[in-house]
This record gives structure tokens, sequence and C-alpha cells, in this order.
């Protein structure tokens, strides 16, 4: 009779696995058993699937409505601007906020002797106190 080695993989008992599977995050409904705890996903794929598909569609989406705050503010502003009615194009805050110009969107801040500019593409704004009144003072910068 000879001895034959016997195969050490066969005499594992069987341990049910400590980590319980889970669903893959990514919304496939994938049932997986994590390598790591801190596994969500079945794999890179599923990972950057759902990197794709949702992280950036969300960071897209604010780009778009942050573009579209933009250019809305730079219509209004370019439009007060060129309105030959005030030379000094200063208006009341409130008239252009009331068109749906945003102040707190804007391409470009700076401090001018100690006052706030806000810069939409070729034109800067200040908002300034007129009579406890707050104004927007209108500037344009021409392309050069
Ligand atoms: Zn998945």
């Amino acid at each position: 009779m000879r001895y034959r080695l016997k195969n050490p993989e066969s005499e594992k008992p069987e341990h049910p696995s400590p980590i319980q599977p889970k669903l893959c995050t990514c919304g496939c409904q994938t049932e997986f058993i994590p390598r790591r705890t801190n596994q969500l996903y079945l794999n890179a794929k599923h990972r950057d699937y759902h990197y794709n598909h949702g992280v950036r569609k969300e960071k897209s989406k604010s780009v778009i409505g942050t573009n579209k705050v933009l250019n809305k503010n730079l219509r209004l502003l370019s439009k007060h601007y060129e309105s030959k009615a005030n030379k000094n194009s200063i208006y009341l805050l409130k008239i252009l906020i009331n068109q749906g110009f945003n102040p707190s969107q804007f391409t470009g801040i700076s401090l001018y002797e100690g006052e706030k500019i806000s810069y939409c593409y070729n034109y800067a704004y200040q908002i300034i106190l007129i009579k406890n009144q707050e104004h927007i003072k209108i500037y344009k910068y021409e392309n050069s």
C-alpha cells in the first residue's frame, strides 16, 4: 500500500465567510463578496461607471447651471452698461436682481483701494451704497 499525500485543500473544513456579500454601490444589483470590508463596488469598472454617470454628471450639471447664471448676468450688465440713459452706469442693484441678476456668481474678484470689484467676463461691477441703497456700478473692459 502506497502512502498518498492528501490534498490539504480538500481537508479544509468549510468555514462560512466572515464577510457578508453586499450589493454593488453602482446600482447594477450585483451581489459580491468583498475582498476588503470597505469595498463598495464589484470592481474598478463598476466604480468608474458610477463615477462617470453619477458624480461627474452632477458636476457638469452644476457647471451648466453656473454658466447659465453668468451668461444671464453678462446680458444684464451689458444691457445696462450700453443703455445711453445712464452715463455713469450706476443702477439700483434690486432693479438688476429683479431682472434675474445674481451677484453671488462672477468670473473673478479683486480689491481696488479696499473696494470689492467683481468681474463677469469683460464687465466688472461694484456694489456701492448710495443713500443707504445698494447700487451697482458697471464697468466694461474693451477687448484689446
Ligand atoms: Zn455595479
